[in-house]
């Protein structure tokens, strides 16, 4: 049975609570007995992950030190990690590759202000 992470905004605190099921009813709060329970991300499973991805990264030196030097193919890489394997947005595929190829993409000053 899975643990859960609520937040209680009654007592503001944080209550690990069982349930059979992801989408159980959220329960009332342990401590205050209030029913405005959030559910939180399970943060264990995350921070695993995460380590491994940081550990990963930060046993490569070169990379590390690409990423230091703000060298693109670094950065590519280093996204390539964090991001898991998995497939990048369209809109940034080319700047990935970019990077790849070596070259610093240009990152436009200002994304409020739309052009074309
Ligand atoms: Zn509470």
């Amino acid at each position: 049975m899975p643990v859960y992470e609520y937040w209680c905004p009654g007592c503001k605190t944080r209550q690990e609570i069982l349930l059979p099921r992801f989408d159980s009813e959220p329960p009332s709060c342990p401590k205050c007995g209030g029913n405005s329970l959030q559910r939180r991300f399970s943060t264990f499973m995350m921070q695993k992950s995460y380590k491994a991805v940081y550990d990963d990264i930060l046993g490569d030196s070169q990379m590390m030190r690409g990423m230091m030097n703000n060298d693109p193919q670094a950065l590519a890489a280093w996204n390539n990690k964090m991001s898991g394997g998995e497939p990048v947005a369209p809109e940034y595929q080319e700047t990935i590759e970019r990077m790849e190829r070596g070259e610093m993409p240009s990152v436009p000053a200002d994304s409020g202000e739309a052009t074309g």
